[in-house]
């Protein structure tokens, strides 16, 4: 049967693998060959289990939005996701890779971010598991991301700040890659999205299939079947939507949308539309769709949300959107605010700008009365009140009250 999950060699179609410097081999190859006999393994699944719920909190609601779905003529569920500790979704990757690296023996953890959401959930569990933290964060993004980077400090982590290249995310990112290179024996590398090489983009996968699990037993029990027509979710490197699909994505049924950040508009020069611009490459050990301009180099991705601007996407989505399995919305910066503002005032829920563009696709898609949507809210607002703010004080500006 033909599946969209990754075959035997870490691939997705022609998207994936684990193209890595020599010097890392060896660590890709022991985590391939432990990652799953660990995940499936009773103790394992014990331990992340009962930390999903008691720790996180999950099982996360499935909200039936009923002011939401009158407002777009169909039902809309949402997967509250934002409801998680620390705010999202990233916590259930976190857990789950830190459970993993204790088993493998490793001392010492480091991590890449871009915004400071994936170095705080990462910082959480070191934390809680009493393990070094080391977070690779641009320097531009240490400056612009203050309050995650106190948040980091507080619970422990140390924040390397990045000075190479534009300072953000991918800086960040390969500056975690030399430091694994230079510590591989006791070091281990937990990667905040389904990116990076092989086995990564499986094992976040699989980690953050917890959602879609929940999402089955749920529809189940509140509309009688345990598939929806829809689901929709936002994609930065792809974890939420990976987690979202997971159990549906050989499930023709199922339609699935994916968001991506159209950023100023997708051919303004300043878009994170991976999937729409991009090229085959490779970036962080993953053949994948990378935005990249004649001569190969990475083109700097801009997108309102700091957590959607990465200039690859998970090699998963890359097929998803080649193979028309998934159909891919570029929703505008503009747009994400408005369906923000809108789920705030109808629902009384303010999701974070990633979640907004998830959002923001509802406008775009036609549905009938009968049909069910399962949208996935990321994570919560806290973290972009001030975006938020400033859109409210502009609004003012222009007379527009409303807002
Ligand atoms: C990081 C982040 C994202 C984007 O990451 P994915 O791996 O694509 O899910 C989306 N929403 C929130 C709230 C985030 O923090």
């Amino acid at each position: 049967m033909k599946t969209y999950l990754v075959n035997e060699d870490g691939f997705y179609g022609e998207f994936g693998g684990a193209f890595v410097p020599e010097i890392l081999h060896k660590c890709v190859e022991e985590l391939k060959d432990t990652y799953l006999e660990v995940l499936q393994s009773e103790d394992f699944k014990q331990e992340f289990n009962s930390l999903l719920r008691d720790y996180v909190g999950r099982p996360s609601p499935l909200y039936l939005a009923k002011r939401l779905s009158a407002q777009y003529g169909c039902k809309i569920y949402l997967k509250r996701e934002d409801l998680n500790h620390t705010g999202a979704h990233k916590i259930n990757n976190t857990i789950g890779q830190i459970l993993l690296a204790r088993r493998m023996g490793k001392k010492r953890i480091i991590a890449e971010t871009g915004a400071g959401q994936h170095g705080v959930a990462t910082a959480t569990v070191c934390a809680l598991m009493n393990m070094e933290c080391v977070v690779y964060m641009g320097k531009t993004d240490v400056e612009r991301q203050h309050a995650n980077v106190q948040k980091m400090r507080m619970l422990g982590a140390t924040v390397s700040p990045v000075t190479s290249g534009n300072m953000t995310l991918k800086d960040a990112t390969n500056e975690a890659i030399r430091d694994w290179c230079c510590h591989p024996a006791d070091t281990y590398y937990i990667i905040g999205s389904t990116v990076g090489p092989h086995p990564y983009p499986d094992m976040v996968a699989r980690l953050q299939s917890v959602i879609s699990e929940e999402i089955k037993k749920q529809l189940l029990d509140q509309e009688g079947r345990d598939y929806p027509d829809y689901l929709i979710a936002c994609v930065g490197g792809g974890s939420n939507a990976a987690g979202t699909i997971y159990h549906y994505i050989d499930d023709e049924r199922v339609k699935i949308v994916l968001a991506e950040a159209g950023g100023k508009g997708v051919n303004s020069g300043f878009s994170a539309a991976t999937i729409q611009l991009g090229k085959m490459g490779i970036i962080h050990g993953a053949c994948t769709l990378v935005m990249q301009d004649e001569d190969g180099q990475i083109v700097e991705p801009y997108s309102i949300s700091a957590g959607l601007d990465y200039p690859g996407i998970g090699p998963i989505h890359a097929n998803l959107a080649t193979e028309h399995r998934a159909t891919v919305l570029a929703i505008n910066d503009d747009e994400a605010l408005k369906a923000a503002f809108e789920l705030t005032r109808i629902e009384g829920i303010i999701p974070a700008l990633e979640s907004a563009h998830a959002l923001g696709a509802l406008s775009k898609l036609k549905f009938k009365p009968e049909d069910v949507i399962v949208l996935t809210v990321s994570g919560r607002g806290d973290k972009d009140m001030d975006t938020y703010i400033h859109e409210m004080e502009k609004n003012k500006e222009d007379g527009n009250e409303k807002l």
